[in-house]
């Protein structure tokens, strides 16, 4: 990780580099940000650069072997240290190398890497993640060792805050750590961690990125137009992995108005081929995705009632369902609208009941084509 790959963050880039060329880096560091502010790969950045064998304007080179290894998060100087899921047959005792192959691969594609991302790439269900004592003393033998670059060796321990008790393990080594080796812990809740941590080390906030720089990561992140991204970075407020979430949870809206504003087309249409094209795409959604469209619909039906009775203002709509409510509004009346509401809520319960969803979108269909073309009966 290069800073140069960072969104924001100038000054403490600044200041960071300023310490590791004066060699005043505190052997302890707590970089302290909300989730997506930064403070992962800041930290990673500061050990490419620290490790890097020809730093130039503030930045590692990013070409020498060494930036190699980093970009990679193969540098054998490096130790990662982050919550796992336990593994079967190894107790309570999984360390975090059992995921280290699953940790690179899941930040090198997503730097600004978020703590739910992680619970669902280990899959861990209802499983607790956590730092264990094996853990801690498997941190302990590796940074006794020497380093092999005869540099720093630096360990980047991802949200201490689940160390728990296990943290007092690594108290002696935070005290009187071997020479040269320095401890990046990488937290968003220092009340969780062990004060007698917090106490030996650094702390060094990193605030939300700013407003103008969240515009930058939309244009460039997610092909957003330069006007459409200043409206929107504000929503982030500062923080990257929050704005992917608004933008996942948009793409889901969307989606889910797509499908529903297709079900009525292909109800009122009564062709087949369509039809079966439709129930392809729903049926890989899975359930919680099907009931969306179905909700998003009660949502699009109520818009349609207001319309009918000229209260479009009573029920404020996005701008992307404007049209179809106008549109489909055109071919309802009060008492369709009733039983097209009756039948959406009856499929949500089937759907809720276990049902085989393909058949009962394909009967919600000929049933919606019922009453929207009753003459056809
Ligand atoms: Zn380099």
């Amino acid at each position: 990780m290069q800073f140069s790959q960072i969104y924001g963050q100038a000054s403490l880039k600044v200041s960071l580099t300023n310490m590791a060329n004066g060699k005043q880096i505190p052997h302890a560091m707590i970089f302290f940000g909300e989730e997506g502010t930064g403070n992962l790969p800041l930290a990673l950045a500061l050990a490419t650069y620290l490790h890097c064998k020809a730093p130039v304007d503030g930045d590692s080179c990013g070409r020498c072997d060494s930036c190699g290894k980093h970009t990679r998060l193969m540098h054998p100087d490096m130790h990662l240290s982050f919550p796992v899921i336990g593994k079967s047959g190894e107790g309570g005792g999984t360390l975090s190398t059992s995921y280290l192959a699953e940790f690179r691969q899941a930040l090198t594609t997503q730097p600004y890497l978020s703590f739910a991302d992680w619970l669902q790439l280990m899959e861990a269900g209802n499983k607790q993640a956590g730092i264990s004592r094996a853990e801690c003393y498997d941190l302990m033998g590796r940074l006794s060792l020497t380093a092999y670059s005869g540099s720093w060796k630096v360990l980047v321990m991802w949200m201490p805050e689940f160390l728990g008790q296990a943290g007092n393990v690594l108290l002696k080594i935070l005290e009187e750590p071997p020479p040269g080796t320095l401890f990046f812990l990488v937290a968003s809740r220092t009340d969780h961690i062990l004060p007698t941590i917090v106490s030996r080390a650094q702390l060094l906030r990193i605030p939300p990125i700013d407003t103008e720089e969240v515009a930058r990561a939309l244009v460039a992140l997610h092909g957003m137009d330069t006007d459409t991204a200043h409206a929107r970075a504000p929503l982030a407020e500062g923080s990257l992995v929050r704005l992917r979430q608004l933008m996942e949870a948009e793409d889901t809206a969307a989606m889910g108005d797509g499908l529903f504003m297709e079900m009525m087309r292909v109800s009122y249409s009564g062709k087949v081929a369509p039809l079966m094209a439709w129930l392809d795409q729903v049926s890989d959604l899975g359930r919680e995705g099907q009931k969306k469209i179905l909700l998003v619909g009660l949502g699009l039906l109520r818009g349609c009632l207001l319309e009918i009775h000229g209260a479009r203002s009573l029920h404020p709509i996005a701008a992307t369902q404007q049209a179809f409510v106008a549109g489909f509004s055109r071919f309802l009346d009060v008492p369709k609208i009733n039983r097209i509401h009756k039948q959406l809520q009856e499929a949500i319960l089937h759907l809720e009941r276990n049902a085989h969803t393909r058949l009962l979108f394909h009967a919600l269909v000929n049933r919606l084509h019922d009453t929207l073309r009753p003459e056809l009966r």
